[in-house]
């Protein structure tokens, strides 16, 4: 009676043991983490048991890349090339370099439409400012005379040269994309069934959506100028990236005008459009983040063209204000 007793005793506290881990494993499947990165809000939300620990490190490896690829960072590549003088070789990380290939290679196959050279002129209109201004016509065409991404010459030992002292890149167009190849192939490393990436707007999921039957992911393409998260058209994918470039996503208003940071390189102005967002889709976003800036300067059918060169789908959104 007592041995029955006993066992009793035990098959409870079994029971108790087992319950108390499956409560904490069930609870750790889903996990979310957001924070502030590459100047805007993202978040991750994981599924399985090494969801934080997998969110943790994406975090980190984000921020690596902006660290790598900042215009504004002393440290960044980026700036050790801006600084250097004429034919000096710039030693840079390998991500770097192949952010600089592939966005030189797509701003050839866009004709310059997507440059990274920009930046003169992307400083000069400073969309980052408390006050922004529009640039005079003068300094306009002085920022646009150094803008000519055949300047920037890739070389052997991961390194890059320039062709003169004043041309300066910027990588704002396209190390978005790439933090989000380099995420999910950091959560790939984890104990996870699926997870979904938002790096502001750029969306990218991995392994299968807990919430769907079929297991698929399904993504708003953002109404331009609406509330964050407000959306008409979806896009279901199995995983790969969501792309957007939108004017709504940085701009200024000045004398009733809405002055937008994706630059035409032959103007050195916003790129006018009758449309205010595009968006890609495809399974490489470094790609899909260059071919979206250099869509949206592009226009609808070139744009459409280049993005099915490259096995992509394109969507063109138009806000509110425009209809
Ligand atoms: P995205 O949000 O990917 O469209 O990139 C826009 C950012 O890319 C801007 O904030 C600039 O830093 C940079 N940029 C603007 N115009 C261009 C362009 N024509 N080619 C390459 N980069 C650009
Ligand atoms: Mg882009």
């Amino acid at each position: 009676m007592k041995k029955l007793k006993y066992m009793l005793i035990g098959l409870l506290a079994l029971l108790l043991v087992l319950g108390l881990w499956y409560g904490r494993r069930s609870k750790a499947r889903e996990y979310t983490k957001t924070e502030y990165v590459l100047d805007t809000t993202c978040s991750v939300t994981f599924y399985g048991d090494d969801a934080e620990a997998a969110a943790k490190e994406v975090f980190d490896e984000i921020r690596r890349i902006d660290d790598l690829m900042s215009l504004y960072k002393k440290s960044s590549d980026v700036a050790k090339i801006n600084s250097a003088k004429a034919g000096e070789a710039v030693t840079v990380s390998e991500d770097t370099y192949k952010v600089i290939e592939t966005a030189l290679s797509i701003g050839e196959m866009s004709n310059g439409a997507f440059d990274i050279t920009i930046a003169p002129v992307t400083e000069l209109w400073n969309f980052e400012a408390e006050n922004p201004v529009v640039p005079q016509e003068s300094e306009i065409a002085e920022a646009l005379s150094r803008v000519n991404y055949k300047a920037i010459e890739l070389c052997k030992n991961r390194t890059v040269i320039k062709q003169n002292d004043d041309t300066m890149i910027d990588l704002g167009g396209a190390a978005k994309g790439y933090a989000g190849d380099c995420a999910v192939k950091a959560a790939e490393k984890y104990n996870l069934s699926g997870g979904i990436i938002d790096l502001g707007g750029n969306i990218l999921c991995f392994g299968k959506n807990p919430k769907s039957e079929n297991g698929k992911w399904t993504v708003g393409i953002q109404i331009p100028f609406s509330p964050a998260g407000t959306y008409e058209k979806t896009v279901e994918i199995s995983s790969g990236a969501v792309v957007t470039s939108g004017t709504y996503q940085r701009y200024f208003e000045a004398g009733g005008k809405k002055y937008h940071h994706i630059i035409d390189p032959k103007t050195g102005r916003p790129a006018e459009q009758d449309y205010d967002s595009v968006t890609v889709v495809s399974d490489n976003s470094l790609e899909a983040d260059c071919l979206a800036t250099a869509a949206y300067v592009m226009g609808e059918n070139a744009g459409k063209n280049l993005v099915e060169e490259f096995g992509g789908e394109i969507y063109f959104e138009q806000g509110k204000k425009n209809q």
